[in-house]
C-alpha cells in the first residue's frame, strides 16, 4: 500500500512574516496521516528547515542544478541542498520547461544530480492544452518520462513523478479524476516496464487541486497524492488537502 504524499509548491511567493504564519498554520493543523512537504523558494529553505525541525513535515526546493559544482552563476547544487537536510527537489515543472526552455534531457540530468545526493526529485510531466486537443497527451508525457527513465536506469524507482497538465496549473481548471487517472495509469505502466519497484512509486497529480476536489482525485487507483500550487499558500486549504489524502 503506497502512503500518500502531499507537496506544497510555493512558487515565487513568500516573505519572512508570511512564511512564519503559513508554516505555523500547517504545523498547528497536524497530525496528518499522510506524508507532507513544502517546496519553498531557495532563500527560505534554511528558515523552513529550522521551523519544521522536530516535526514530521518535510521540505524541499523547487529546482536543482544538473551540475555538481563550478562556474554556474545563480544555480544551486544538490550537494548544497543535501548539506542542510533538503528532502525533495521539484524538477521539470512546466513553468521551468516553458520560461527557461528546460529540455527533457536537462530535467532528467537534474533528477540524476538530485538523487546522487540523496535528494528525491519530484519529476513533473504534463501536456499543454494544444497538445491535449491534438490527441498528443500520451506521447508527450511518455516522452518526458522516458528521458528520465533512460538517464536514471536502475534508480528510477526512487523518484516521485507528478503529472501536471499544463492547462490545469493555476487556471482553476482541474483534470477530471478520470482524465487524471487515465494518464497516471499510463505512467505507471511505463514505469512498470522499467522497474519492478513501480508499484511502490508515488505518482502525484497537480493542477488546481483544492479542498473540494482533492478527495476524489486522491481516491483514484494510481493517484498517490498531490503537488499543490495556489492552495498551498493558505494553511487551512493546504491542511484540508492533506486531510483528503489520509
Ligand atoms: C503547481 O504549480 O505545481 C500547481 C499544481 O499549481 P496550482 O495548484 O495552482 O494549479
Amino acid at each position: 500500500m503506497r502512503r500518500k504524499l502531499v507537496v506544497g509548491n510555493w512558487k515565487m511567493h513568500g516573505s519572512h512574516p508570511a512564511n512564519a504564519e503559513l508554516l505555523a498554520g500547517i504545523l498547528g493543523a497536524r497530525p496528518f496521516n499522510t506524508d507532507v512537504a513544502v517546496c519553498v523558494p531557495f532563500p527560505y529553505l534554511s528558515e523552513t528547515a529550522v521551523t519544521l525541525a522536530g516535526s514530521e513535515l518535510r521540505w524541499g526546493a523547487q529546482d536543482v542544478s544538473a551540475h555538481e559544482q563550478g562556474a554556474y552563476t545563480g544555480e544551486v547544487s544538490a550537494a548544497m541542498l543535501a548539506e542542510f537536510g533538503c528532502r525533495y527537489a521539484i524538477v521539470g515543472h512546466s513553468e521551468r520547461r516553458a520560461y527557461h526552455a528546460e529540455s527533457d534531457q536537462l530535467v532528467a540530468d537534474k533528477a540524476k544530480a538530485a538523487l546522487a545526493r540523496g535528494v528525491t526529485p519530484i519529476v513533473c510531466v504534463g501536456e499543454t492544452l494544444q497538445q491535449r486537443e491534438a490527441g498528443e497527451t500520451e506521447a508527450v508525457v511518455k516522452r518526458q518520462l522516458s528521458a528520465v527513465i533512460h538517464t536514471l536506469t536502475h534508480c528510477i524507482g526512487e523518484i516521485v513523478v507528478a503529472y501536471e497538465p499544463v492547462w490545469a496549473i493555476g487556471t482553476g481548471r482541474t483534470a477530471s479524476p478520470e482524465q487524471a487517472q487515465q494518464v497516471h495509469a499510463l505512467l505507471r505502466a511505463q514505469l512498470l516496464a522499467a522497474t519492478p519497484h513501480a508499484a511502490d512509486m508515488r505518482l502525484l497529480y497537480g493542477g488546481s487541486v483544492k479542498p473540494d476536489n482533492a478527495a476524489t482525485l486522491f481516491a483514484q487507483a494510481d493517484i498517490d497524492g498531490g503537488l499543490i500550487g495556489g492552495a498551498a499558500l493558505k494553511a487551512a486549504d493546504f491542511a484540508a488537502i492533506c486531510r483528503a489524502a489520509e
